[in-house]
């Protein structure tokens, strides 16, 4: 076929390559671990695909790493990044953060221990805080292959003193995986910071606009990528051309929509801060926020990220309760119930559903603010709370 001069990259959705002669196809199999971002030597899908390269060569520029791999969904990057550490009878014992995004605490449980027993271990908070000398003790004790956490928590949006984290674990040799989807590599680098690797539910902001599923796990170090390429091959995780192709064109607009995003939580949560029918809101970027020096010092002035949870005044849980749910109806319409986060649309989740157990709070709800208008925002949220 013609060649033709196209701008954009374009979408291969080939299942397997033309691999010409027996000759071509053996340096092709030969040659498949050493450039997995070179335009070359492409076999099969499930191995490598242009056009996801392409998408991959777009955010190992955005996390400044030198490499990275797309895959599925945020749960199988997840599970890409923690396999690449599983070396049978001399697996060592892994430590995760508990203060995680609740799908991952749920994978650890039925996939780690159930399925795979492994010898997992977990890291509690208090009231959301760390104590360091606690994680110190089980660091020196535990001796952990690496530990696992989220710089910013959820819903609560705790921002950890991640630098006293990474120097732990660097102090027991310990390495690190961080999940940075909340965080972003507009607010945080963490392999420039010496995390080993960090992963994305892409589902979340870098696509930004909640449709398509993705993840991928991005690193420096050359061992580690070829075990997760490996892994992913072999275990069959990967992102289909298609959505390769959508993730490539939005995430064009991740930091235009990341800023905004920042601007627009930061500015909402002024707003609800001083509503008179608001009795607390958490976002890392207000001076009530119980960490905002750990944001401060992690994002710089940067901005303080997309999500804003705020609690509804109420004069008993079942009066709260039912402000909420009134809230929620009067948002039909402009601000749906939508369980996922990181959307160019502002979309609310109350969190006792959700995350009832470990946070009955009956007034409380999780908005992912999106990129709109500002005082069209305010607007929706100010006559829904009038309306309540
Ligand atoms: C959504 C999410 C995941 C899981 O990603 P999926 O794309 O839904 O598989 C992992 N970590 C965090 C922090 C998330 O928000």
């Amino acid at each position: 076929m013609k060649k033709i001069n196209a701008n954009h990259t374009p979408l291969y959705r080939e299942a397997g390559f033309n691999l010409k002669d027996s000759i071509t196809t053996k340096e092709a199999f030969a040659a498949e671990l050493d450039h997995p971002h070179e335009p070359e030597n492409y076999i099969y899908s499930r191995y490598r695909n242009p056009t996801t390269v392409a998408v991959e060569q777009q955010i190992m520029e955005l996390e400044g790493c030198k490499w990275a791999l797309l895959v599925e969904t945020g749960m199988a990057a997840i599970d890409v990044a923690v396999s690449v550490f599983q070396k049978g009878k001399d697996t060592r014992p892994w430590l995760f953060f508990h203060e995680i995004y609740g799908g991952t605490n749920s994978f650890i449980d039925t996939v780690l221990i159930k399925r795979r027993n492994l010898d997992v271990h977990r890291f509690y908070a208090n009231d959301g805080l760390y104590d360091f000398e606690e994680l110190e003790r089980m660091l020196k004790e535990i001796q952990p292959e690496f530990l696992y956490f989220e710089a910013v928590s959820n819903p609560m949006l705790i921002v950890a003193d991640v630098k006293r984290i990474m120097e732990l674990a660097k102090k027991y040799d310990c390495k690190i995986i961080v999940d940075n989807t909340f965080g972003t590599p507009y607010l945080w680098k963490p392999l420039l910071d010496g995390a080993d690797l960090v992963i994305h539910s892409a589902t979340k902001y870098m696509s930004g606009h909640g449709n398509i599923t993705a993840g991928v796990i991005c690193g420096n170090d050359e061992e580690l990528m070829k075990e997760a390429i490996e892994y992913r091959k072999w275990a069959g995780h990967f992102l289909s051309p298609d959505d390769a192709y959508r993730l490539g064109s939005q995430l064009k607009s991740f930091d235009l929509r990341f800023k905004q995003h920042c601007d627009n939580a930061l500015a909402l949560a002024e707003y609800l801060e001083k509503h008179p029918q608001i009795e607390e809101v958490l976002y890392p970027g207000l001076e009530s926020h119980p960490t905002r020096k750990e944001a401060v010092a992690l994002f710089g002035n940067k901005g303080f990220g997309g999500m804003v949870t705020f609690d509804i005044k109420g004069e008993s849980d079942e009066d709260k309760r039912e402000k909420c749910n009134r809230f929620i109806a009067a948002l039909e319409e402009t601000i749906p119930l939508v369980p996922t986060l990181g959307e160019v649309d502002t979309i609310l989740l109350p969190v006792e559903p959700v995350w009832g157990a470990k946070y009955p709070l009956p007034g409380t709800i999780r908005l992912s603010v999106g990129i709109e208008n500002i005082e069209k925002l305010k607007g929706w949220i100010g006559n829904a709370l009038e309306e309540m």
